[in-house]
């Protein structure tokens, strides 16, 4: 089987007007410069190097297609998901630097859906340009899958909370300019009861930020410690007590938005090129990857039928749904890489990073345990 012959298939192209698909093709023709995909080609984690994300960014703010799902409203561009996901995946065709914003996948749709008409004046422009980048404050030493555990205070005196305690596992926290957090303003609650979400300036003086350096020398996340920090009462998301309701919304936009198959497809055409390097491609090892274009393309439809609405279920248990059936795929897919070039930097850093997946933003197992319940099973 020649490896040409399965090079990941686009479903629903029909669904696009050709004019929008000329329009972005244009686009990537013109603004992505060499460098910028070297960088997006050599990316093995969740962002590409910093300095070319900066470049691509400014380039997708000047052009009004920073946050692609946003309404025009908020500086959005506007698309439908079949027109995001044309736009994903041309971007993964050509390289284009993985920019994976907190602020406009997570945080920025949450603003939008339950933030006061000021903090959607102050902060959605500032996101969508870059001037704010934000992390996410929820994990703490005793609190992952049972977050509710969590313990970090926040005592309310006069028109301020006062943060005590610490989070960690904070993705990007030593590139972020503001972090949202989940506390706990009543101290007697238990549970998922009496707490706050906030929107926090990481440089209030208290806070300090350590590295938590991985096995492949990246320090990707973070502990951050908050030492009497103040911070003002109005910023905050929903009311006091009710910080809960707010944290459970902007897992689910985060999950479904985690999920993209752009991010498929790349893995999957650097697994090819891996392989297409190789003098004596293994012949399981095509078949595999065969297969993967397959069910990738599967999982396209999969994203566009909850995108449409169209799966039964919650939003949280087809979030869900998408968020374990994109990490197993991908984790597959930088295996087989791996297999494919067992001493590659590149292949053998991609197979780690991946495997982080099963972890963050939910572990499968958690996941696993809401889609059954979904499903109405013990
Ligand atoms: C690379 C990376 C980036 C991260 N980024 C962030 C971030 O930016 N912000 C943030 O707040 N957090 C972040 N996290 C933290 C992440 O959300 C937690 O690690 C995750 O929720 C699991 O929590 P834990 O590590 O405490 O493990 P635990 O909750 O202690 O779980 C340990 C094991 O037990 C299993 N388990 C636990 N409860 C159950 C159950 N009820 N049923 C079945 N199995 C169960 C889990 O699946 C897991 O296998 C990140 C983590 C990683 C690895």
């Amino acid at each position: 089987m020649a490896l040409d012959s399965f090079s990941a298939r686009k479903v629903g192209l029909d669904e696009v007007a050709a004019s929008f698909r000329a329009e972005v093709d244009q686009f990537l023709e013109k603004e992505l410069t060499p460098e910028l995909c070297t960088a997006g080609r050599a990316t093995t984690g969740l962002k590409s190097a910093r300095a070319a994300c900066k470049e691509w960014e400014k380039k997708l703010y000047d052009r009004g297609w920073a946050a692609p799902m946003w309404p025009t409203l908020h500086g959005g561009a506007g698309w439908s998901d079949a027109q995001r996901l044309y736009f994903e995946n041309a971007c993964a065709d050509r390289d284009a630097p993985i920019v994976q914003s907190s602020g406009v996948r997570t945080i920025g749709p949450l603003i939008i859906a339950d933030g006061t008409p000021q903090q959607q004046a102050y902060y959605l422009p500032r996101i969508l340009s870059s001037e704010h980048e934000w992390c996410q404050g929820f994990s703490e030493p005793q609190a992952g899958s049972d977050l509710s555990a969590l313990a970090l205070k926040a005592h309310l005196d006069g028109d301020d909370f006062i943060l005590n305690g610490n989070k960690i596992w904070t993705s990007f926290a030593g590139f972020a300019t503001h972090m949202f957090l989940l506390a706990r303003a009543d101290p007697e609650s238990h549970g998922s009861a009496g707490m706050v979400f906030l929107l926090l300036e990481l440089d209030r003086p208290g806070v300090s930020i350590r590295p938590i350096r991985f096995i492949d020398g990246d320090a990707e996340t973070h502990e951050v410690f908050f030492d009497n920090v103040r911070t003002p009462v109005d910023d905050r998301i929903g009311q006091i007590g009710d910080g809960w309701r707010s944290a459970k919304r902007l897992m689910e936009i985060a999950r479904s938005n985690n999920t993209t198959t752009g991010l498929l497809r790349r893995a999957h055409r650097a697994a090819l090129m891996s392989l297409r390097s190789a003098r004596d491609p293994d012949p399981g090892l095509i078949l595999r990857l065969a297969d993967f274009s397959s069910r990738i393309d599967a999982f396209e439809m999969l994203e566009k039928r909850v995108g449409t609405g169209d799966i039964p279920c919650s939003p949280g248990a087809t979030s869900s749904m998408l968020k374990v059936v994109a990490t197993e795929l991908h984790q597959a897919i930088t295996e087989a890489g791996l297999d494919g070039f067992p001493y590659g930097d590149f292949a053998l850093s991609k197979y780690f990073a991946t495997r982080a997946a099963s972890i963050y933003s939910g572990t499968s197992e958690i996941h696993r345990n809401i889609i059954a319940r979904a499903l109405g099973l013990p």
